[in-house]
């Protein structure tokens, strides 16, 4: 990074502290019951460089699961196996002001990868014999690219989500009738769910976001694991797309591209510079963690990482 060690670790405290005003603030997403089961005032923060330095706060080992983060893992995979024009004729690029969940952005095609319609379509995009196949390419290819090997599906969170989720199940059954797909909905359902439902930390959201800040190539064996043109698009989606019907605002106000998830994480790139990770799990309304957010919002400032003040 462009400043000091110490620097960097004093303005990253410092925010930390400013944000504590809101401790208390924001509610647990409960429709999944599982992710209710949290103690809410939990907090955890890790950051690295392209170059390797880490700076980790909070219960940074603690683990959550992935939830909407793993739309990026989803659109990956889907890149990997398909070409950038045959992903892109099954799903949109354009940001949508309607919920994760909601059905309205269907038309031809789902509005984005990270909305819920459009990372199911990723999912079926992804090549594998049956379920478990994918699943297990999925949490191979996370392991490497975050360097959490203890990465694993949380079943219980898995379990709660399947157990309630009507209204994905609508989605899925809702693309299937428009020719988006052709495999089995529910098949599309479960892998879907499933890639939401593993486990990370702070710090393997931040090496993930370090790897894609980093051109696509791991840190250490300097192992090309997306493309040039895969991080081009993946992040750009990230900017676009990647808080909700609130991406525009968070764009304009923190110029840090980044993926939510209703656990209460948050992945951020920051091109050339890190990869940042938070969690702490109350929400706004959209569904973006409230004291995430302003944690992007004061290191953004502090540490000059908006992509638009270079
Ligand atoms: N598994 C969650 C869902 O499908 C993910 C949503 C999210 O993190 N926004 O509803």
């Amino acid at each position: 990074m462009l400043y000091n060690r110490d620097f960097i670790d004093e303005k990253i405290k410092t925010a930390i502290k400013s944000s504590e005003n809101l401790i208390g603030k924001g509610k647990l997403a409960n429709y999944i019951p599982e992710l209710a089961n949290v103690d809410p005032d939990n907090f955890a923060l890790s950051i690295m460089s392209v170059t390797g330095d880490c700076f980790n706060y909070g219960n940074y080992n603690y683990e959550f699961s992935l939830q909407s983060i793993s739309k990026v893992l989803l659109l990956i995979m889907a890149l990997h196996d398909n070409d950038p024009e045959v992903v892109f004729e099954k799903v949109g690029t354009e940001p949508t002001r309607y919920e994760f969940n909601s059905l309205v952005p269907i038309d031809e095609k789902a509005a984005n990868p990270f909305i819920n319609a459009g990372a199911m379509t990723t999912s079926s995009m992804i090549l594998g014999n049956d379920v478990e196949e994918k699943f297990a390419r999925i949490l191979e290819y996370y392991q490497k690219m975050s360097q959490y090997e203890k990465a694993a599906l949380m079943s219980e969170v898995y379990k709660s989500e399947m157990d309630t989720t009507d209204r994905n199940k609508a989605i899925a059954y809702y693309l299937k009738s428009k020719e988006i797909f052709t495999d089995d909905p529910e098949k599309v359902l479960d892998l879907y769910i499933r890639a939401c439902s593993i486990s990370t930390n702070v710090g393997a959201l931040a090496r993930m976001g370090a790897v894609l800040a980093n051109k696509g190539i791991d840190l250490d064996s300097h192992y090309n694991l997306l493309s040039k043109s895969e991080v081009q698009i993946v992040v750009s989606q990230m900017a676009t797309c990647g808080m909700y019907e609130n991406s525009g605002k968070f764009l304009m106000n923190v110029g840090i591209p980044s993926k939510s998830g209703v656990s209460g994480g948050i992945l951020g790139v920051v091109p050339g510079v890190c990869g940042i990770g938070v969690y702490s799990p109350r929400l706004d309304a959209t569904g973006n963690s409230v004291r995430g957010k302003e944690i992007f919002n004061i290191l953004g400032q502090e540490l000059d990482l908006s992509i638009f003040i270079h």
